[in-house]
């Protein structure tokens, strides 16, 4: 006898709908921790029931526009004070460098997701536009719309985003964004997360930082400003060997050396669109050695690039912005040697702790990739927090303090496609997409 159509109820149509969520999101259980306790507790979080992956999963490719949830107002992130506890015992992370595809995906560790950095550019930041010939922001703005976006901000709601920026090249857009993360969300600051870290206390509902790798001198002179006048904290990860001095990030100084005559043996294969893979993917003694030979080589040096001073470095930290270690000259800590990796982030940390005249607590890997020997480093130097690059949400309390996830963005997207960010929906999208390459 011939099923009905009319049993296809709403509530199917739910279910296959979380299906899709659960298969794009590939959430894991919150980690184990004490619940919330005193008066400002907050219920815990309420999580869609678990529902079978699909065999593949679908993904609406329509721009149909839905009614949307209303966001939360957030509110304001609690006074905070410096907090003296330990770092916790890590788990074993996975080798770095490794991001197996989905075939050889390996099986996470209780409760921990795999890490995936994002792979292109400095700090993944190009990853985060897209392939060449997709306008980013073309591409994310239909997910705005898309039917699974309400259930994708839902869930965010119970999960913290650490925004990643690197230079403010669009204030005005950057404005637009920080008034969204007022109205929609809870700005925290850094010294929030530690303290929620060291009191095992998950951070209030839609917490979110604001982070900027590499630190050129846009966050002070335009980032800043906005952040104070919204009162929203954020924190900073700066490449100390540039401190003080005009000397270009060495991707760029790559760059151009490369399109005014620079040739390094290590290179004379290959198109220049790959220049900064390429290097990235040596060994970091055949990096230098490459850079090396692009300035000998090349007819004309790279203008200066006035960087951040150590005074500048004070001025971010009255204003509310922390500032953090992101070793001493940005290598790909991967392709280091072990003694290199120690000297890359002590060298650093002694730096930093001298100008600013107490030590950091914070760390952001390079290249966004987590480091099993740095982040031992990290360790014996008492650091607190460790931010990857690897363009997810994380849980409201750090399982893995060292290895803290993070959102990718840019002062120039769109709010729109900021808030696919935000909810997890387009980096989920993107997991899928790399998944089904
Ligand atoms: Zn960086």
């Amino acid at each position: 006898m011939p099923q009905s159509h009319s049993t296809t109820s709403t509530s199917s149509l739910t279910d296959r709908t979380r299906a899709v969520v659960t298969a794009l999101t590939d959430l894991r259980p919150p980690p184990t921790a004490a619940p919330p306790t005193g008066p400002t507790a907050r219920p815990a979080p309420t999580r869609p029931a678990a529902v079978p992956h699909p065999p593949a999963p679908t993904v609406p490719t329509d721009g149909q526009p839905v009614v949307t949830q209303p966001g939360n107002r957030g509110t304001r992130a609690p006074a905070t004070r410096a907090c003296s506890r330990p770092a916790r015992a890590l788990a074993p992370a996975p080798a770095p460098g490794s991001a197996p595809g989905p075939a050889a995906r390996p099986a996470p560790a209780p409760g921990r997701p795999p890490r995936r950095p994002v792979p292109d550019g400095v700090d993944g930041v190009d990853g985060v536009d897209g392939p060449a010939g997709c306008p980013a922001d073309a591409r994310g703005a239909w997910l705005r719309f898309a039917p699974v976006q309400p259930l994708f901000r839902a869930r965010a709601a119970q999960r913290l985003a650490v925004l990643a920026y690197h230079g403010v090249t669009d204030p005005r857009s950057f404005g637009a964004q920080l008034d969204r993360l007022r109205r929609l969300a809870t700005p925290v600051s850094l010294t929030a997360v530690q303290e929620a870290v060291a009191e095992r206390r998950p951070l209030p509902a839609r917490s979110v930082l604001v982070t900027f790798d590499d630190a050129d001198r846009s966050v002070l002179t335009h980032a800043l400003p906005a952040l104070i006048e919204r009162d929203i904290p954020a924190a900073a990860f700066v490449i100390s060997e540039l401190i003080g001095t005009e000397r270009p990030f060495w991707w760029h100084e790559a760059d151009f050396l490369a399109r005014h005559g620079g040739r390094a043996r290590s290179l004379d294969c290959g198109h220049p669109s790959q220049l900064l893979r390429r290097l990235k993917a040596m060994p970091d003694p055949d990096r230098r050695r490459s850079l090396q030979e692009l300035r000998v080589s090349a007819d004309r040096r790279p203008p200066g690039q006035e960087q951040l001073t150590p005074a500048d470095l004070v001025a971010l930290r009255e204003g509310g912005v922390a500032i953090g270690n992101h070793t001493q000259g940005h290598p790909c800590l991967g392709r280091c040697d072990d003694a290199t990796v120690r000297a890359e982030i002590t060298g650093a940390h002694e730096a930093l702790t001298r100008w600013l005249g107490e030590p950091p607590i914070a760390f952001a890997y390079p290249d966004g990739g987590h480091d099993v020997r740095a982040e031992s480093v990290l360790q014996e130097l008492g650091y607190r927090l460790g931010f990857l690059s690897d363009h997810r949400l994380g849980p409201r309390l750090p399982s893995h303090p060292l290895q803290i996830s993070r959102l990718q963005v840019d002062s120039t997207t769109s709010t729109r496609r900021f808030d696919t960010i935000l909810s997890g929906l387009e980096p989920a999208y993107r997991r899928w997409r790399g998944q089904a390459a």
